[in-house]
Formats: structure tokens, C-alpha cells, sequence
């Protein structure tokens, strides 16, 4: 269950918690027009550090683009206001929602006339596959359900009805057992999970989806990219299949709310020896060290709440 923290923004006023409230008739809830991100907030010895905020808020904004809608608030507001958030709520480590979601007043399927809102919330929130995946990896399955398409819903925003794809996956997986769902593409190619993108390992190569298959272009993906590449990995975005994954020497998820996650199984197939890999762990290691602002090479991730 959640954490209630104390104040939630709601487009430019701190609301106590138990007050942010929408109505039942908010056309957001009904149709899934909204856009969303998920971002971490980490304890670092400087005090509190958004990770790659501005990263995340440009993300959001992009997919309100998409869904062409236009908030009152500048990017630049929605990051100040999230650190403001954080700082009222008087927390170092937490989970931040931000929401840009239509407000009350119109109904039916044109979202055009509706105003624009903008809320943020922030709680403490664990390891989203549980305690225990970091350390021993989890076991997933390929969907049935397909990821998104660009000309369906597009797979480049993260946007509140999209997730009907991704649960839809998640509770099939958990209702045949599995920890975690990985989609594919309409036409075959693996996307990602239900909320994180999906890597292999193959000796020296670090191999994540192609964009054009239909993951979310992941920041953590991308930070972990970035560290594979400063390792000496070669990092390759291509097309992967389903037994790329079977027959890979390593796999892991990464996601904000997931972080770095071992994939041991897969279809009921050991991925490498079963167990966490070598190279998964070393990414891990550092990216932890990353949030955590422990590595100066990384320490432009790391927007801190107090400057
Ligand atoms: N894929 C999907 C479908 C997601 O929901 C997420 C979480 N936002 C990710 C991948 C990972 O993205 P990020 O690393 O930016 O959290």
C-alpha cells in the first residue's frame, strides 16, 4: 500500500494529502488522456537528489506533445515545483509522480476543450519487484499481448491509457506465475517490460531493443547505456527475438521504479546459468553508486533539491 507524505502540488498550490481529490466525472479518469513519469529521488551525502530530473520533466513534456496538451507551468516549473515538493514533504528518499491529466468540465472524446492540470506527488517507495529480485533475479514471460504501436497508441509517450497494454501483460504473467512480463512488437521483435526496458548480454556485448520496436525510451535505459559504454562494453541497439533471450549469457530489466533487475528466467528457460550475471552486477553496482552521488563522472544525473 502507499505512503501518504503530507502535501501534494496540484497546479501550483500544495494540497494536504488526504484533500487531492478530482471529480468522479474528470474525463481523464474515464478515457486515459493524461501523461505521467515516474522518477526517483535518492539520499546522497549532499542531501536530496532528484535523478536526472530535467531528463524526465523533458520526457513528460514530450509525451503531452503527443497528446497536445499544453500545461500553464514551463518545464522549468514542473522542475522546481518537484523539488519544492520533495522539500515541503520533508523526505531524502522517494518515488515522484508527476501527472499532466485533463480537468473538469467537458466530456466525450475530444480532449481539446478541457482544461490542462498539473499535480506531483511524492512517497517512499521499496523496490517495485520486490527486495528480493535485485539479488536473485526474476523469472518472466513473453506476452501474448502485443506492446503498443506507433500508429495504435504511441509507444513514445508515457501516457495513462497506454498502461491498460502494459497491466493487462502484468496481471497475465502473475496470474501463470511469472514475476514479470516482457511484450513484443506487432511484428515479433521484443519491446520491453510492463514497466522497464529489457537487456541482454552476449561476452562483450550490452544489447537493448531498438526504439523502433516499441520500448519506452527508458532513462535509466539510457544512463545504463552510457555506463556499459564507459566500462568498454559494446552497446548495440538492434531487433532481439525471444530465444535471443533464452540463449543469452545474461539479461536485466531497468526502470526507474525497478532500477537494475536480473531476468534469470525466461519462458521457463534459464537465462545464462540462472543466476544474476557478472555484468549485470556491474552495471548495477555503479548505477547504484550514480543515484547515490557517489561517482563525479555521473554527478550531472544527480539535480539536487537543496542547491
Ligand atoms: N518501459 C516502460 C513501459 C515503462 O513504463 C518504463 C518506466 N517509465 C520504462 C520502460 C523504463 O523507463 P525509465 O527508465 O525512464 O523509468
Amino acid at each position: 500500500p502507499i505512503t501518504p507524505t503530507s502535501k501534494i502540488w496540484m497546479s501550483g498550490e500544495f494540497v494536504d494529502w488526504d484533500d487531492a481529490r478530482i471529480h468522479v466525472l474528470n474525463p481523464t479518469l474515464h478515457y486515459g488522456w493524461g501523461v505521467f513519469e515516474g522518477i526517483r529521488c535518492y539520499e546522497t551525502a549532499q542531501g536530496p537528489a532528484v535523478f536526472r530530473l530535467t531528463d524526465h520533466i523533458a520526457r513528460l513534456y514530450r509525451s503531452a506533445k503527443i497528446y497536445v496538451m499544453e500545461p500553464s507551468f514551463t518545464p522549468e516549473q514542473v522542475v522546481a515545483a518537484t523539488k519544492e515538493t520533495i522539500a515541503v514533504n520533508d523526505i531524502a528518499s522517494c518515488y515522484i509522480r508527476p501527472l499532466i491529466h485533463l480537468g473538469y468540465g467537458e466530456m466525450g472524446l475530444n480532449p481539446l476543450p478541457s482544461p490542462v492540470e498539473v499535480m506531483i506527488a511524492v512517497w517512499p517507495w521499496g523496490a517495485y519487484l520486490g527486495e528480493e529480485a535485485e539479488e536473485n533475479g526474476v523469472r518472466a514471460m513473453i506476452s501474448s499481448w502485443k506492446r503498443n504501436d506507433p500508429n495504435i497508441t504511441p509507444p513514445a509517450a508515457k501516457a495513462s491509457g497506454q498502461y491498460l497494454n502494459s497491466s493487462l501483460a502484468k496481471v497475465a504473467a502473475v496470474k501463470a506465475g511469472y514475476d514479470e512480463a516482457i511484450l513484443t512488437s506487432p511484428n515479433g521483435h521484443i519491446a520491453d517490460g510492463t514497466g522497464e526496458n529489457v537487456f541482454i548480454v552476449s561476452g562483450r556485448k550490452v544489447i537493448t531493443p531498438l526504439l523502433t520496436d516499441g520500448p519506452l525510451g527508458g532513462i535509466t535505459r539510457a544512463s545504463i547505456m552510457r555506463i556499459a559504454a564507459d566500462q568498454g562494453y559494446e552497446v548495440i541497439e538492434q531487433h532481439i527475438v525471444r530465444t535471443d533471450l533464452y540463449l543469452a549469457d545474461e539479461a536485466f530489466f531497468t526502470g526507474t521504479a525497478a532500477e537494475i533487475v536480473p531476468i534469470v528466467e525466461v519462458d521457463d528457460r534459464q537465462v545464462g546459468s540462472g543466476k544474476p550475471g557478472p555484468v549485470t552486477r556491474e552495471l548495477l553496482e555503479i548505477f547504484h553508486r550514480a543515484t547515490r552521488g557517489e561517482l563525479d563522472r555521473y554527478q550531472e544525473w544527480n539535480e539536487f533539491v537543496q542547491q
